[in-house]
């Protein structure tokens, strides 16, 4: 064999395990099939400025482990995401806290927005649905404005379609804390993600531009073992149906100015209009040199139809119970495992992706 692994897919998840197995000396062949490795954390560089190629990245995680692996490997700045709201011409912080209940309803104490929140939930008796759920947690004008449109948009279905846990994702609080995340470590490589994957893919044979699905055998053959990343419902050539995959279009623009939006995400929650979020990204990095440009993305949600790209897994009974199929199939295979969001059919973060490639690296040790 002239490889020990093939690593189908050179994204976070592919990277990581490759690295883990380089340091133990074991040789590695990484392929994707897009033209640049990094799977979606790929970052261009447009005019001095740090675009997100694929969304905006924010490494967050309250694992010591994955904070010293990565700080290990490259410079990180910190960052803290505090995303701004905007709805019909009026702006409002997010994630849901002290500052978004002052400006919904003018409210002044927690006790307050607590008060005001059991008033406009007392009609919800059982949690049938996001929708429910929502109205529970922040009442139902914050789920008028702030979470209905926003979430029909970026789901494709309606809230009352939805399973609650999508919501749970997003802290409320009461206290004055803007901060989207609440991990102790938070930060960006400097420079983008490009560095940090290419330390992870040092000591592999990387090639990007290379589809699994047109060289099977051949690369098949060259390796002990496969480490597959792809979408396991393609893997196994839809023989249980397709598994459902909501997905994005990135509209990217440049404009001649320093500071279009005053912050780097602003969330779309106006069901009117068609995007989710706009990223002005030298938020997340201001560049070296001082340019009088800025580069803005806005993100239009869309069916995987129309993009061929899968983003986020529909994880509803139907879809789960079609991965179990498809998972039963890889549990018995010899050669081949299986990770990754794709691979898992999961929506990881990206310490989530790092941790589970660790853990996977210490399994096939103990093969
Ligand atoms: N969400 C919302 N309004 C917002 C931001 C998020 O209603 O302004 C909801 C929406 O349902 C979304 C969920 O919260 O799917 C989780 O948000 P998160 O930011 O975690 O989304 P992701 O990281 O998946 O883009």
């Amino acid at each position: 064999m002239k490889y020990d692994y093939l690593i189908v897919g050179a994204g976070l998840f592919g990277s990581t395990f490759a690295r883990l197995a380089t340091d133990s000396g074991r040789t590695c062949l990484v392929i994707d099939k897009r033209q640049h490795l990094g799977g979606n954390v790929y970052c261009e560089n447009v005019d001095g400025i740090i675009v997100h190629k694929y969304g905006p990245h924010i490494f967050h995680t309250d694992s010591e482990e994955v904070f010293k692996f990565v700080t290990s490997l490259v410079k990180v700045n910190p960052y803290v995401n505090t995303p701004m709201a905007h709805y019909k011409g009026k702006m409002y912080n997010m994630p849901f806290n002290m500052n978004t209940f002052c400006q919904m309803w003018g409210v002044v104490t927690p006790q307050e927005a607590m008060q005001k929140i059991a008033e406009q939930s007392k009609c919800i008796k059982e949690i049938r649905n996001l929708e429910d759920k929502a109205i529970s947690l922040v009442g139902k004008d914050i789920y008028r404005k702030l979470i209905k449109g926003y979430t029909e948009k970026q789901w494709g279905r309606p809230c009352t379609k939805l399973p609650a846990n999508i919501i749970t994702r997003l802290p409320v609080r009461f206290t004055f804390n803007n901060r989207y995340f609440n991990d102790r470590y938070e930060f960006i490589p400097d420079g983008g993600y490009n560095s940090l994957i290419n330390k992870l893919l040092e000591g592999s044979e990387a090639i990007p531009g290379l589809d699994l699905f047109d060289a099977k055998g051949k690369v098949f053959d060259m390796c002990d073992r496969v480490l597959f990343t792809g979408r396991i419902d393609q893997f196994y050539d839809y023989r249980f149906g397709e598994l459902e995959y909501r997905s994005l279009r990135f509209n990217q623009f440049t404009l001649d100015e320093e500071n279009y939006q005053g912050v780097a995400v602003v969330n779309e929650t106006w069901g009117g209009i068609p995007y989710t979020r706009r990223v002005e990204h030298r938020h997340f990095q201001q560049p070296k040199e001082p340019v009088k440009k800025t580069v803005i993305t806005e993100e239009y949600p869309a069916s995987i139809k129309e993009t061929g790209e899968p983003y986020y897994p529909v994880n509803d009974e139907k879809n789960n119970a079609i991965y179990q199929q498809y998972k039963a199939l890889a549990d018995k295979e010899e050669k081949v495992i299986f990770g990754g969001r794709l691979a898992e059919y999961k929506y990881y973060d990206m310490d989530d992706i790092i941790l589970r490639a660790m853990e996977l690296w210490k399994s096939e040790l103990n093969r």
